[in-house]
């Protein structure tokens, strides 16, 4: 529905796959223009940090979901944004371009380029916060430095900062620009040839409307007892919202107010407050991200540079992939991150512990499958966890708390629940014995059908051993 005289503008969805409380849209909608609104797939500049196996299955339904609710008219390319955009720009006369910004180094790099290059020919940019509470440079310490430490970073900074900026609604009768082509989103490939594929996404409903849900859902069912319950790989205590938030199929000023509300209005102050700290423990990724660019291979801590950390692909990294290490809760972990591309918290915890302390292998290696595995694979995200976990990341869990696999699972999947579900050869193994099969006796084994090595492996090494191993190792990070 365009006229001819109206001014045209450009929206660019990026990391921001949503109508509602999208500034970069909202904005753009107010000026009256006609919309051209774009996607375009960037692996040039992306190099290393190109998407993932999973991201790429997600983005592909998530841009049909989102070209859905934009009548079909969301542009979808592939290839330079530069280019792009100039043509995109000379085509429909635009004179604006739209964004909301994104903070990982490599698109920091190019948008910057971008937008002085965009503006020497006469285009204009105009650019929002769409993807965080707060811009990650407005939260320092009274010194001016960034923060290092979450605790004071949320409470003294965030908590003490502006508030976030309340949900934008969802614009209504969209005016597109005329003659507006290439809106096939299959021409990306972004799919492999998988069965994989089809199965993994029937865990989902990767739409905007979905995300909804699915918060609102978390709101009714989840928020309550959220503090204690989200421990509980079986219970039903978190929003498995971080794929939406990711690819910003929901903002997180959406989750905060209506998390916020509804805590408030049940009298549920505590579980509100922690759920609130995790969002929280997002914006401090991004932070990190921001200010330490290099966390996404360098070790913050640059005492762990001599650890002696195994590099290299072998086959104890490839039975912790499968989730083939004989250790009932790690192996669960590993195979719900491959049938439905997502992983509980505690559990990422535990099986990332297991590598970098059991298996002494690099962060890097977990860092790599779980960017190729996770729907909500998030390089901010992912790269501070991971150093966080191995202990050389900001804040980081000291190196010589080692998680027991089998004392984490005995505590927070006490009846085995979580590992039957993704380890279904000890589903008939008793609670006492699922969470060490190789202690159990040999006639409970057989009752349960189960012969180590056989139905189930037997221990990829023995737990008091390897964190003897790992202790001694840490002792290289002190010369
Ligand atoms: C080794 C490791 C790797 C990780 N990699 C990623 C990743 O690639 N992408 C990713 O989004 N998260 C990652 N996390 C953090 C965390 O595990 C997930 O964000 C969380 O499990 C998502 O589930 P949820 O949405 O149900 O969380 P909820 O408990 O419902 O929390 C709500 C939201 O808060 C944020 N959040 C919660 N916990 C954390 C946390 N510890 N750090 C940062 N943000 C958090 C997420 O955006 C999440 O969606 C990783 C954690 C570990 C230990």
């Amino acid at each position: 529905m365009a006229s001819g005289e109206k001014e045209t503008v450009i929206v660019w969805f990026r990391q921001d796959l949503r109508l509602s409380d999208n500034p970069a849209l909202h904005y753009a909608h107010q000026t009256g223009a006609n919309i051209v609104p774009v996607f375009i797939l960037d692996d040039d500049n992306a190099q290393e940090w190109k998407r993932g196996g999973a991201s790429r299955v997600w983005l592909h339904h998530a841009l049909k979901s989102l070209s859905a609710s934009l009548s079909n008219n969301l542009v979808v390319k592939s290839g330079s944004p530069e280019d792009i955009l100039k043509n995109l720009a000379q085509t429909h006369k635009a004179t604006t371009i739209f964004w909301n910004r994104c903070y990982e180094p490599w698109r920091i790099k190019r948008d910057t380029h971008l937008k002085t290059a965009l503006e020497e020919t006469g285009i204009n940019t105009k650019r929002y916060n769409g993807c965080l509470l707060w811009e990650p440079w407005a939260i320092k310490k009274k010194d001016g430095t960034p923060y290092k430490v979450f605790t004071p970073f949320y409470k003294k900074g965030c908590l003490n900062a502006e508030q976030p900026r309340a949900p934008l609604p969802a614009p209504n009768d969209i005016n597109f620009a005329n003659n507006l082509s290439g809106h096939n989103v299959e021409a990306l490939n972004l799919l492999p040839e998988k069965t994989w594929a089809t199965d993994v996404i029937q865990h989902w409903d990767i739409s905007e409307a979905g995300a909804k849900k699915r918060l609102y859902d978390f709101l009714s069912d989840g928020l309550h007892n959220y503090k204690e319950g989200r421990n509980h790989p079986s219970q039903n205590n978190v929003s498995r919202l971080s794929p939406y938030l990711h690819f910003g199929m929901i903002s997180p000023n959406e989750c905060w107010y209506a998390a916020l509300e509804k805590g408030s209005i049940e009298n549920w102050e505590k579980d509100r407050d922690h759920f609130l700290s995790e969002l929280g423990w997002r914006e401090f990724s991004y932070h990190l991200l921001f200010h330490f660019p290099h966390i996404t291979w360098d070790n913050l801590n640059p005492k762990f540079n001599n650890f002696p950390w195994s590099d290299e692909p072998s086959d104890e990294l490839k039975r912790w992939q499968k989730g083939l290490t004989g250790y009932p809760i790690v192996d669960a972990g590993m195979r719900e991150l491959w049938q439905t591309g997502y992983m509980h918290n505690r559990v990422r915890m535990i099986v990332g512990s297991f590598l970098v302390k059991n298996m002494m292998t690099h962060w890097h290696q977990g860092e790599q499958w779980f960017w190729d595995t996770l729907f909500d694979a998030d390089l901010a995200n992912n790269s501070a966890s991971w150093q966080w976990i191995a202990g050389c990341g900001a804040d980081a869990a000291p190196y010589f708390r080692i998680f027991n696999p089998i004392l984490q699972s005995q505590k927070f999947d006490p009846d085995g629940e979580y590992i039957k579900k993704y380890v279904p050869e000890l589903k008939d193994l008793d609670a006492k014995h699922i969470h060490a099969p190789w202690d159990a006796p040999p006639l409970i084994l057989a009752e349960a059908g189960i012969t180590l090595g056989k139905e189930y492996p037997e221990p990829m090494m023995d737990h008091s051993k390897a964190r003897d191993r790992a202790l001694e190792a840490f002792q290289t990070t002190k010369t």
